[in-house]
């Protein structure tokens, strides 16, 4: 059966699912997105995500022509007449069609997107053993000039960091605000354990709020962890217990070494597991089950 990708309210196969390249998402990356997870049939967190959605458009004052509702229903169909039962939801919604100039008000409408395909999986390998880190030259664009809370179709400042991970061998690259301090990954939020303490930079330090991590630091309370979103610099992720990543493809890595310094005792830690065991079992079941026919 050939995946169907809704494009502007049609189910259309993947290989006649276009957009124009008149498109300002093309053109200027001009949108907002979101990619979500399906496990066994349930939509992690979809609300989240979809609120998450409407408040990137609404800062760069792109109207969504369905409502929120009408959303979450366009993606629960889309899950369910691909007959899914684990993917993995992409949501694009750019400014649509316009001419070649970056007039907003040129664009008739903006163009909806969802796709829902196979997510490819990180190996079992890096969840027992733990992923390298390193810090990118490459700074996070500061709030003034783009605030990193909005998931906008601008990945270029990430995906700079992210080549330079790659150069060095590293499975992410850390990214410091414009004053030096820990923001986030290219595409992962990042978590640190300190005699107990969960921390994590507050978003403010230039980071998206994930969705997984707000679901880690939920988990955390219940497990009676201490947790606080603050400010951190390298010293102090260098010298912490436990470090590790979360996002929705990743999930939680462990992280056991950063430029070059051991993490700890260079092992997943025993939080970070627990809290990887905890979010596998919420997984399945803090979200919206898809409709499926027959
Ligand atoms: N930071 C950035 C820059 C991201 O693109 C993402 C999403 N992949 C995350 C953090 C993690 O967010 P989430 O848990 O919602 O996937």
């Amino acid at each position: 059966m050939p995946v169907l990708v809704y494009v502007d309210g049609k189910m259309v196969p993947k290989e006649q699912a276009t957009v124009s390249v008149f498109d300002h998402g093309f053109l200027y990356g001009d949108g907002v997105f979101e990619g979500i997870r399906v496990y066994e049939g349930n939509v992690f967190r979809l609300k989240e995500h979809i609120d998450r959605l409407y408040e990137s458009a609404k800062t760069i004052a792109l109207e969504i022509p369905l409502t929120p509702e009408e959303m979450i229903r366009a993606t629960l169909e889309t899950v369910a007449a691909n007959g899914q039962k684990d993917a993995y939801i992409r949501l694009v919604i750019s400014r649509g069609a316009g001419d070649l100039g970056i007039d907003p008000a040129k664009c008739r409408k903006p163009t909806v997107v969802i796709i829902s395909d196979t997510i490819q999986l990180f190996p079992q390998e890096l969840y027992d053993n733990g992923a390298a880190l390193v810090t990118a030259s490459v700074r996070r664009i500061p709030m003034e000039a783009l605030d990193p809370r909005i998931k906008s179709l601008n990945y270029l400042n990430n995906i700079l960091a992210k080549i330079e991970a790659k150069r060095a061998g590293a499975l992410e690259a850390l990214m410091l605000n414009h004053h030096g301090l820990v923001a986030e990954c290219t595409a992962d939020n990042i978590f640190m354990i300190r005699q107990g303490t969960l921390k994590t930079p507050d978003l403010m330090q230039g980071a998206l709020g994930g969705i997984t991590r707000a679901a880690v630091l939920d988990l955390a309370r219940k497990a009676s962890i201490p947790c606080c979103e603050t400010v951190l610099g390298l010293h102090d992720l260098y010298n912490a217990d436990e470090v590790f990543l979360t996002g929705t493809g990743a999930e939680i890595v462990p992280v056991i070494a950063i430029d070059g310094r051991r993490i700890g005792d260079g092992k997943p830690g025993a939080t970070t597991k627990k809290l990887l065991a905890d979010f596998r079992l919420l997984r399945t079941k803090d979200g919206m089950k898809v409709p499926y026919r027959g």
